[in-house]
């Protein structure tokens, strides 16, 4: 018998880890500290609770990244998954749950496993032996988070997301925007085009700030505020300080020639920075916002060059503990300076109930085969899950990390036979490559032949 692993949070990522690993045969405690400890979102002591949304978004999985994930999980025998199944509600091509049935199944289906076992507590310190999963979310108990901000260094544990918004880099017009780092610094030429730049005119600066004004925010959720530190002010909040603010701090033009237009000076310059190794996904630099999402994409549809950019995610700051994964973790998610500690879920740096159980899931199998000798195959990044945990692991630029919903921008592009392809047919061979890996992966196919 293998010996008990200990997972820390019982929501969408602790549950699924749970899950998993008890339905292969390792007993699991689960330490959950609700409903003696409350959360400002929290309102159950239900496992799994879905905070705010009711939401798992597209259920489309030839065409959708977190449909395709979808499909991943109930392939893998996932309960969270599996339940949500169960307690669907009609929602058109989206996955709409009745979260309080859904929470009150799932603890149910825990709480009746033989192999597991649930201690309502909270933990405030880093367990120093033993096997453990640390799932405890964007709203992690503050004892546990000094804990773990005191073993991986204050800067390696964020308590706000202060997100920009990231672009897929093929629907940016190249013919308008163009590849330089501020005055041609760096060694290589890789680093001298590290940015891409968006120029403005003095007319179209000066729109794009009335547009910044006039646009719709949302505000802080009670509980869940916090001073702006100056270093994350979102752009709108710059823009009411004075029109000429972000000219001076993310938008300068200095230091920059338009290759397109060499003789006449940019007014204002956007500028975007890789946000993963394959060279896919591109961050605007300094343009964290609270605006909503519908006046993100017609203000950003503004700038030059982004006029019919497609975002991998919007811009957002909110509340949420999360680690420095591509730094801490190694690529079995476990934390590097101590191996019997893995991380699972929104903790990570994933975004969404989805992703985080489907990292929680990940995480139990893990745990799993550490425990019992067998050794997993990595995960192929061609699949969601994949993508996902190769991202946070070590894809991903450590300096800039946020927290990341799975899209196909993450995944390795798929090569068409006879030149560039439309959208539907290119996500549909990313979705029927994912489908074929993952199924190596779990040994389906193998098992089926
Ligand atoms: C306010 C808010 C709104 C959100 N809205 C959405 C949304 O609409 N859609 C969406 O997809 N995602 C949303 N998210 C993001 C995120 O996907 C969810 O929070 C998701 O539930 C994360 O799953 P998790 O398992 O990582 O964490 P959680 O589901 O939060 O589970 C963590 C569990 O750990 C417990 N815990 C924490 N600390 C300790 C401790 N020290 N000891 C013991 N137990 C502990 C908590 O009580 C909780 O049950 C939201 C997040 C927040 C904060």
């Amino acid at each position: 018998m293998a010996d008990r692993l200990h997972i820390i949070g019982g929501g969408m990522a602790g549950s699924e880890a749970a899950w998993q690993a008890a339905q292969a045969g390792v007993p699991v405690t689960l330490h959950e500290m609700r409903p003696k400890v409350a959360t400002f979102a929290h309102r159950t002591g239900s496992l799994a609770e879905m905070v705010c949304s009711n939401s798992f978004r597209s259920d489309d999985s030839e065409q959708n990244a977190v449909g395709l994930l979808h499909w991943e999980m109930r392939a893998a025998g996932g309960i969270i998954m599996e339940t949500a199944d169960a307690h669907r509600l009609p929602a058109g091509g989206a996955l709409a749950v009745d979260r309080d049935p859904f929470a009150e199944a799932v603890t149910a289906r825990l709480l009746a496993h033989p192999l597991i076992s649930i201690e309502y507590e909270e933990i405030t310190a880093l367990p120093d032996s033993g096997n453990w999963i640390i799932a405890t979310g964007p709203l992690t108990g503050s004892g546990l988070a000094q804990a773990i901000a005191a073993e991986a260094g204050q800067d390696s544990l964020a308590f706000f997301d202060a997100i920009a918004p990231i672009v897929h880099f093929d629907t940016i017009d190249m013919d308008t925007a163009w590849m330089q780092s501020r005055y041609d610094k760096g060694e290589t030429e890789e680093e001298r085009t590290a940015y891409i730049n968006c120029p403005m005119n003095r007319e179209q600066y000066e729109a794009f700030i009335d547009a910044l004004l006039a646009a719709e925010k949302t505000g802080f959720k009670p509980g869940e505020t916090a001073g702006y530190f100056d270093g994350c002010l979102p752009i709108e909040v710059m823009a009411e300080r004075g029109r000429e603010t972000l000219r001076f701090g993310p938008m300068k033009p200095v230091g920059l020639t338009n290759p397109h237009n060499p003789t006449e000076k940019a007014y204002a310059v956007v500028q975007l920075r890789r946000d993963n190794a394959l060279g896919t996904l591109y961050n605007i630099v300094g343009f964290q916002t609270k605006m909503k999402y519908g006046a993100q994409k017609s203000v950003f549809a503004m700038i030059p060059g982004l006029q019919d950019a497609s975002f991998a995610r919007l811009g957002g700051i909110h509340r949420n503990t999360f680690i420095n994964s591509p730094t801490l973790l190694d690529d079995q998610m476990r934390l590097k300076s101590k191996p019997h500690i893995r991380f699972a879920g929104q903790i990570t740096g994933v975004e969404g109930y989805v992703e985080s159980a489907a990292m929680g899931l990940l995480a139990g199998r893990m745990a799993v085969a550490e425990m019992t000798g067998t050794t997993l195959p990595p995960v192929p990044q061609t699949t969601a899950m994949g993508a996902l945990i190769h991202h946070i692991t070590g894809g991903a630029e450590a300096k800039t990390f946020q927290p990341m919903n799975v899209n196909f921008g993450l995944f390795p592009p798929v090569i068409a036979k006879g030149g560039r392809k439309g959208r539907q047919v290119r996500y549909k061979m990313y979705t029927d490559r994912a489908k074929a890996d993952w199924q190596d992966w779990l040994g389906l196919r193998e098992a089926a032949e």
